[in-house]
């Protein structure tokens, strides 16, 4: 097997401890964090770590660059552009994101490169062309004389706060309508996976984003996350991760009482019907769950069967499971899966898989750790599952789906609904009927019928119940990073 060579670019990054992204300067941090490679287990890099104190200084960066307000007052056409030029530079450098995030999370370089660095510039082109449409109104009022009209202006400086499942692609899905909306930004990526929004920031500079106007802080999340949701200069955090932290932030929130968007954890349910077409639900339930390696807020982690074909379904979620390749992000040639993220993570994973076969589960493909080097775990499929086990209920956040036989649509609509998450939800159906009725009822924030997986720039994304509340994409998230004034002049 052999790596991929480093880009020169990606090998000088690495080399050297990164400091933060305040105020368009680098900033070193008495203490660093040490970044590991999942794939082998050893380190990778060295970045600043920043607590209160950095925090302090970026939300102080942020704030003098909005209140300047280089960004807000430089006309809409010049922030259009100056998006529109980092999307083209995120893309001309789609390889060296690709390395970063391939190194940073483990997740193929091909898929780095050609998914998630090619979509984060997509979506910053979609809210490229946000600025000159965020329009206010003239409202018909009843009192004589007066001119009432609305202004729809950025809510200030915003805390980002985002996970490790997809670096660059998290932080962009925020980033980009928060500066198209005017706003000024600090962003605390992952601990776990740092690198690539750190070099964002750099090109972002490149492009001609005023200093100031995208701070990147990393740091762990008890101390630079906490200090971000917490800062009083801070008027809207937007978070991804586990609705534990959700929790803590939305808590957090209360001294000032920010704005607060949250997308948190899911636990999908996939139902496959008896008269769906096996051909496409087959490969289509399996990477809904073990797209990104299970890493994912939205796998399809809960997969009910219909009893008429459950054996078949089984029979061919096994067959591809053990067809699949799992190594190193970088390896050449590249694999069909990563590692997950880290060792806790891992042990957590299998810990889930012990947990459900002494609850009755019955591991079908996978189950154990492969290899000694970096955290991996094979495609591992549960059958005999029920909804009272643990597995039916957490979220594992791995490469782990568990299987259940279901025999009416009334029982599998109740079944799919009593999660407490609700993020997205799945249908393999060929009876339009039956997709309507169901896609009403299921309690989620996304359905996808006869697919998975898909979002674009320009559809609301986001949960309900306990996966979250604010939609990301659309011209809802123009909104989420916005707030509305009304003038009456005499
Ligand atoms: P997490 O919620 O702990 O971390 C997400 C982000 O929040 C990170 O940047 C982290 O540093 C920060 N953070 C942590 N504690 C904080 C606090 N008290 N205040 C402010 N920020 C804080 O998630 P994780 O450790 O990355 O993963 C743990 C679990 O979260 C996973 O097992 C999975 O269930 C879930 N998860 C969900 C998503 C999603 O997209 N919904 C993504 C990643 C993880």
């Amino acid at each position: 097997m052999t790596m991929i060579p480093l880009l020169p670019e990606v090998a000088q990054f690495i080399a050297r401890t990164q400091g933060l992204r305040i105020g368009g300067k680098e900033v070193e941090t008495p203490q660093s964090l040490r970044v590991l490679n999942p794939s082998t287990g050893a380190p990778l890099a060295d970045v600043a770590r920043s607590g209160a104190r950095e925090i302090d200084l970026a939300v102080a960066a942020a704030t003098r660059a909005f209140q300047k307000g280089q960004w807000t007052i430089m006309g809409p056409d010049t922030r259009s552009r100056i998006l529109w030029r980092l999307a083209d530079l995120i893309e001309e450098r789609a390889a060296i994101f690709g390395q970063l995030d391939a190194l940073d999370n483990g997740k193929p370089f091909a898929v780095a490169r050609d998914v998630d660095a090619v979509w984060a510039a997509r979506h910053i082109r979609y809210f490229a062309g946000w600025p000159d449409k965020i329009e206010g109104a003239t409202i018909p009022v009843n009192i004589p004389d007066r001119l009432n009209y609305t202004r729809v202006e950025p809510v200030g400086v915003c805390g980002l706060i985002t996970p490790w499942n997809y670096p660059l692609l998290m932080a962009v899905w925020k980033l980009a309508p928060a500066l198209a909306a005017g706003n000024t930004v600090v962003l605390k990526p992952s601990e776990e996976t740092p690198l690539s929004v750190l070099y964002l920031a750099d090109i972002a500079l490149e492009a001609g984003l005023p200093p100031g106007v995208l701070n990147v802080v990393p740091g762990l999340g008890s101390e630079a996350g906490a200090a971000l949701a917490a800062h009083h200069g801070v008027s809207k955090v937007g978070f991804t991760g586990s609705t534990q932290t959700g929790r803590a932030i939305v808590e957090a929130s209360a001294g000032n009482l920010k704005k607060v968007s949250l997308e948190l954890g899911g636990k999908a349910a996939n139902i496959i019907f008896a008269d769906a077409d096996l051909a496409r639900a087959i490969p289509g339930a399996f990477w809904a769950n073990f797209g990104n390696n299970g890493q994912s807020c939205t796998a399809g982690s809960r997969l009910f069967v219909h009893a008429d074909v459950y054996d078949t379904v089984v029979a061919g979620l096994i067959e591809i499971a053990q067809g699949l390749r799992v190594g190193p992000g970088m390896d050449d040639p590249g694999h069909d899966l990563g590692p997950v993220i880290s060792e806790r993570q891992m042990e957590m994973i299998l810990g889930h898989v012990d947990g459900s076969q002494a609850q009755g589960g019955e591991v079908l493909a996978g189950g154990a750790r492969a290899g000694g080097e970096g955290w991996f775990i094979p495609p591992t499929i549960i059958g005999g599952v029920s909804d009272d086990m643990t597995i039916a209920q957490k979220e594992v956040f791995g490469p782990v789906l568990s299987v259940m036989k279901f025999t009416d649509d009334a029982e599998v609509l109740a079944r799919a609904n009593s999660s407490i998450y609700g993020l997205a939800a799945g249908l393999w159906s060929q009876d339009v009927t039956r997709v309507r009725r169901m896609a009403d009822a299921l309690q989620a924030g996304t359905v996808w019928v006869n697919c998975w997986g898909e979002t674009d720039a320009a559809s609301p994304f986001g949960g309900v119940k306990q996966s979250g509340y604010g939609r990301e994409m659309g011209r809802e998230a123009i909104a989420l990073y916005s707030q509305t004034k009304s003038v009456w002049i005499a």
